[in-house]
């Protein structure tokens, strides 16, 4: 079986074209902006392309981003105060703190801090705690992609059993919370380095996945025929052949996953178009409901 491949650019574009129509519609009727803060301390480069991603996307939208750069070495007790004065700016619907911080920096005191009505990375504890109890909240943008990334190529999931590997608090746990919700109601395993035979689980899953940020966590010899993989993982694997002498994959291994799903995500090109435009679907939602 040559597997379908999840088109995670097509389906981004078709949100945020959506995206961008609801930003029109409200400055039309409300002349209000979104507006989104990204917060980057550092130079880390992964993260400056991430943050410059997330801007352009911004400006596509027709939203307002305003990029903050701090020098690494910036005390926590500054990042705490400035974001204080977003928390309290109108212009402000939606604040982003890139991560990882600079070793020193709580990540956790910083995250906290963030206003949960602005809180468009759906990562404080009131928006995940509401998540987990089903109240209105903002959704984690890369959890919330990936079950849009399942529900478009057609599988209905109620009653199937989803099998996600990895444990984290941004990406395993929310997944396994979203797809487990009544809305969806698939039946969830979660899997994670404590998990004895893998294998044994992914092998009865209608859908898996891999968040695992490991080269080859997820085999073909792991799955059920028909499975669908959404590989979540963004690895740099050296390859002298290519111009930054590294080359992206994911947590499975295409070629042998893609001869036995029905559908795959590729990476890149999969999971990460659609967790910036779950973060634009957030602010743009953040902005009506500041209205
Ligand atoms: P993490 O390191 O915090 O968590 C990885 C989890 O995988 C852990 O809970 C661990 O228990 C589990 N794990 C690792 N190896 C395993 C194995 N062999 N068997 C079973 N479980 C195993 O990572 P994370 O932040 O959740 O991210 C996971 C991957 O997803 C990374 O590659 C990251 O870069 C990528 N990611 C991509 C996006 C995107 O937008 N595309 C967003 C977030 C994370």
């Amino acid at each position: 079986m040559a597997a379908d491949l999840i088109d995670g650019k097509k389906l981004a574009a078709d949100l945020r074209a959506e995206i961008a129509a609801g930003v029109a519609k409200l400055k039309a009727e409300k002349g209000v902006t979104p507006g989104l803060a990204v917060i980057l301390v550092g130079d880390n480069p992964a993260s400056v392309s991430y943050v410059t991603a997330k801007e352009k996307a911004c400006a596509e939208a027709g939203m307002y981003s305003r990029e903050i750069r701090l020098p690494a070495e910036t005390p926590e007790a500054d990042l705490l105060a400035l974001i204080g004065e977003l928390n309290a700016d109108p212009a402000i619907h939606g604040i982003l703190v890139q991560l990882p911080l600079p070793k020193g920096v709580s990540e956790k005191r910083v995250i906290d801090a963030i206003a949960a009505e602005k809180d468009v990375d759906g990562f404080t504890p009131v928006n995940v705690g509401k998540m987990l109890i089903g109240e209105e909240c903002f959704l984690p943008c890369t959890p919330h992609g990936i079950v849009k990334l399942v529900q478009v190529t057609g599988m209905d999931l109620k009653g199937k059993h989803a099998v996600v590997i990895g444990r984290s608090n941004i990406v395993g746990k929310p997944v396994a919370v979203l797809l487990s919700r009544k809305d969806v109601n698939a039946t969830v395993t979660m899997c994670h380095t404590g998990t004895k035979d893998l294998a044994a689980f992914t092998k009865t899953a209608d859908v898996v996945v891999v968040a695992a940020g490991r080269p080859n966590t997820l085999t073909g010899d792991m799955l059920k025929p028909g499975a669908v993989v959404i590989d979540v993982g963004v690895n740099r694997v050296p390859d002298a052949s290519k111009p930054k002498g590294y080359r992206l994959c994911g947590d499975a291994d295409f070629a042998s996953c893609s001869e036995v799903a029905s559908a795959i995500t590729p990476v890149p090109g999969g999971v990460g178009p659609m967790t910036i435009t779950m973060l634009l679907w957030n602010t743009l939602e953040a902005a009506c409901r500041a209205r």
